[in-house]
């Protein structure tokens, strides 16, 4: 089955007892047993519930991968990712992380004894570097956010498999429709189904996906054993939210372009983070991996300050300042002092993410109402 059938169909059947096309929210923290251990498959509804159960089929099927399961937020499926690895374990990561993943992994993980190394993953000799005999995992995310880089997946999965460490891919800006990282080689894919997945902004989940039975099995025993399991009506939402997602991708990416290329032409705009441009460092990988370049970006001001970036955003009118993307509505953001304020700044700024970059997620509106709304608030 192709993406759009899949998007509307995979891991839904009319409910048996009443025929419901949609699949009911099963808002029950519990079910019936005929006998002791003798259940229609469901006992309690932190181990399982069918409303949940249909998204996870319907996610899995979308990245290609054999399993899937749902986290009630990106974070709660990266710690239950991390949760697989022990102490002295180490973890090689790209240095232009999302900031809660940065977080997590320096602030949390590291005092449990992980150890994580951060290198600029296009420069596939730093990667294999990085590796070591304790590496037991390679952290991908691609594009990368804020600064819209492309990591070669293929690659990197070879250096990984060859160091006999798992790979996993961040997928969520590309979305399940523009890039399959287990089609690719990865072992592990995840997401933050709050962003495009779900793509209303109206609900936060995470994603695990894989083809293993065996990292499967372990990811489910974190998932029942630490609980960070999304409800019903969550569920439910973001399985209304999937049925347009391949349609609303393809309006993200043609918005997307066009925006990028008004700001490229734009006198007081220096430069513009986008894969889809022929000069972006990775364009052959973007256009090699993923089906189309989507729908973020970012850019810095030729007047490089914080000053100038705030004035931009305030005047904005059709884009929000608000942290998050992927949803129908255009946000902009300002990564220095939102999502990526707990990175050291010398950080932030050898990977590129000065004081004026701004990062826009284009939504879906009318594309010459967004830029019009850039024009004036650019000036
Ligand atoms: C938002 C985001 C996350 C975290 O997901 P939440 O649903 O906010 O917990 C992880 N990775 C990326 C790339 C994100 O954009």
């Amino acid at each position: 089955m192709k993406f759009g059938t899949k998007a509307i169909h995979a891991g839904q059947h009319p409910d048996p007892s009443t025929g419901a096309i949609m699949t009911p929210i099963y808002q029950t923290s519990t079910f019936a047993q005929e006998s002791p251990g003798k259940h229609k498959g469901y006992e309690y509804a932190r181990t399982q519930n069918p409303t949940r159960s249909a998204l996870e089929a319907n996610l899995a099927a979308l990245e290609n991968a054999a399993y899937g399961r749902c986290f009630s937020s990106g974070m709660g499926a990266t710690d239950a990712i991390l949760k697989m690895f022990n102490p002295g374990d180490e973890i090689v990561s790209t240095n232009d992380l999302y900031g809660g993943t940065y977080r997590i992994f320096t602030k949390i993980y590291e005092r449990y004894g992980l150890k994580f190394k951060f290198v600029d993953m296009k420069d596939l000799e730093a990667v294999k570097g990085a590796i070591s005999p304790q590496t037991k995992l390679v952290w991908v995310e691609t594009p990368t956010n804020p600064m819209m880089n492309i990591v070669d997946i293929e690659a990197i999965v070879q250096i990984s498999k060859a160091a006999n460490a798992l790979t996993v891919v961040d997928n969520t800006f590309a979305s399940p429709y523009l890039q399959n990282p287990i089609d690719l080689g990865a072992d592990i894919v995840m997401h933050s189904v709050t962003k495009y997945i779900a793509g209303h902004s109206d609900v936060v989940m995470g994603f695990v996906g894989t083809s293993s039975k065996e990292i499967d099995d372990q990811i489910g025993f974190i998932q029942n054993s630490s609980g960070a399991i999304p409800g019903p009506q969550d569920s439910f939402l973001v399985l209304r939210g999937i049925k347009t997602l391949h349609v609303r991708m393809d309006r993200h990416c043609d918005n997307g372009e066009k925006v990028a290329r008004f700001l490229k032409d734009h006198p007081k705009v220096e430069k513009v983070y986008w894969p889809g441009f022929e000069d972006h460092p990775n364009h052959e990988v973007a256009k090699k991996q993923m089906k189309r370049f989507g729908g973020m970006l970012s850019f810095i001001l030729k007047d490089d300050n914080q000053e100038a970036a705030f004035k931009v955003l305030e005047q904005l009118r059709v884009f929000t300042l608000a942290e998050s993307l992927g949803g129908v509505e255009s946000l902009a953001g300002h990564p220095a002092s939102m999502t990526h304020a707990s990175i050291p700044k010398e950080q932030r700024l050898e990977a590129g993410l000065t004081d004026s970059l701004i990062r826009l997620s284009v939504g879906i509106e009318d594309s010459d109402d967004l830029i019009e709304d850039l024009k004036q608030a650019i000036g």
